[in-house]
């Protein structure tokens, strides 16, 4: 007999973690290698936020929880939701999971028959297709090319629907692009998906990061209509640099919300009792860190980004959001002797000891993405790497 399900025959490991892999093995044999992978904030979690967790501890607060969620944790993001986003939500429409990701995996376990649609522009964070797989679902890839900033229009969505399509994916800010759509695009998009009867699912785990006075804007606000068909995705793991503590939620229809909850009591419980409440000081206490870290991130960007457009070949939109940067580099490779960027990238690692992601991952194969989530200093002598490789190899 097979050992394997079916289901899991076509799972892909995240692309992510092969060149991360292969950085790590060539760190292990003394070379100086420059990771420019990283999904996470290189910050700690700020100190407010770890007293409450210890606090929590030592009050004895480390037993079950509901499986959707502590009563004052889904408070806490109801508020926040309220403040930052000018969404109203009761707590029958807010489920507390593992990880904003775990909470993506749980919605379309809950929405999704086998064969439903759901549409995910390219270039899409890489669990996207394989969660909506997992379901039983059908990715149908709608591309927004860098020349349209990397986000879809409203008419290519239009295009894209038929009548298995159950849901489309937005994620605003961008992993990897670090694009933002504006409010009159999400009130395009969003028109659409009314007139085509589909839910939204909104990811905004990147919203606290936004550069240069650009706004982010949820989906979900531009319409009560719009509201109840949008599922809102976010998590702390981003924003707050808690990303190993696992805390993310949705907001939305409350018998998608309850399935939800279901389906997480015979799965995981409850997200870690002491991560939640760790949550509810990072929703409650005060936000400075948290621009802290948006400054940080925005420096690095400013310092950066124009000597990374600078290196010859590079064709590179300004991230306005997120930690990434996802130049086109496919006349670089093709200039400098690779058949493909995923060529370009493994050498890029073995001979200049950058590593970076191969955007082939994301659906966009004349890309790669950088990670600004690092020091100043280590970015710098990345890009000098990638640049003398590129003028030694032109
Ligand atoms: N959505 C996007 C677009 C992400 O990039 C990530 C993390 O990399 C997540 C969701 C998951 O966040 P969490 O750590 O809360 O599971």
């Amino acid at each position: 007999k097979q050992l394997l399900a079916n289901r899991v025959k076509t799972l892909t490991p995240s692309s992510t973690l092969a060149i991360t892999a292969k950085a790590k093995e060539l760190k292990e044999q003394g070379i100086d290698v420059i990771g420019l992978g990283a999904g996470e904030p290189d910050f700690n979690t700020p100190e407010n936020i770890l007293n409450a967790a210890k606090k929590s501890m030592d009050a004895g607060l480390t037993k079950y929880t509901p499986a959707g969620g502590l009563p004052a944790l889904k408070k806490a993001i109801i508020d926040k939701l309220a403040r930052d986003n000018n969404l109203t939500y009761k707590a029958n429409e807010i489920i507390v999971g593992v990880g904003a990701k775990h909470v993506l995996y749980t919605l379309f376990q809950v929405i999704l028959n086998e064969g439903d649609e759901v549409i995910i522009p390219i270039p899409y964070w890489v669990s996207y297709p394989e969660q909506v797989k997992l379901a039983g679902g059908v990715p149908v890839y709608v591309e927004g090319t860098q020349e349209q900033s990397f986000k879809i229009t409203a008419q290519q969505l239009r295009n894209a629907v038929t009548e298995k399509t159950k849901a489309v994916i937005i994620n605003s800010p961008s992993n990897p692009s670090g694009m933002i759509y504006t409010k009159e695009e999400l009130a395009e998009l969003a028109q659409v998906a009314e007139e085509m009867d589909i839910l939204i699912v909104s990811d905004e785990i990147y919203e606290k990061l936004v550069y240069n006075g650009v706004e982010h804007y949820s989906i979900a606000e531009v319409s009560d209509a719009v509201k109840v068909r949008t599922i809102v995705v976010n998590g702390v793991a981003k924003s707050h640099s808690m990303t190993g503590w696992r805390i993310g939620y949705a907001a939305g229809d409350a018998t998608i919300i309850k399935a939800m909850t279901d389906l997480a009591s015979h799965s995981t419980s409850n997200a870690t009792t002491t991560a939640q409440y760790a949550t509810i000081e990072a929703y409650n206490g005060s936000q400075d860190t948290v621009e802290k870290m948006r400054q940080a991130f925005e420096s690095r960007l400013e310092a950066i980004f124009p000597k990374l457009a600078a290196i010859p070949g590079v064709k590179v939109l300004k991230p306005q959001g997120a930690f990434y940067l996802l130049p086109d580099v496919s006349e670089t490779a093709e200039k400098t002797g690779y058949t493909s960027v995923d060529d370009f990238v493994s050498a890029l690692l073995t001979e200049a000891n950058v590593a970076v992601i191969p955007g082939s991952g994301f659906g966009a194969p004349a890309t790669i993405r950088l990670s600004y989530a690092t020091s100043l200093e280590l970015l710098e002598e990345a890009v000098r790497r990638i640049d003398a490789f590129v003028k030694a190899k032109w």
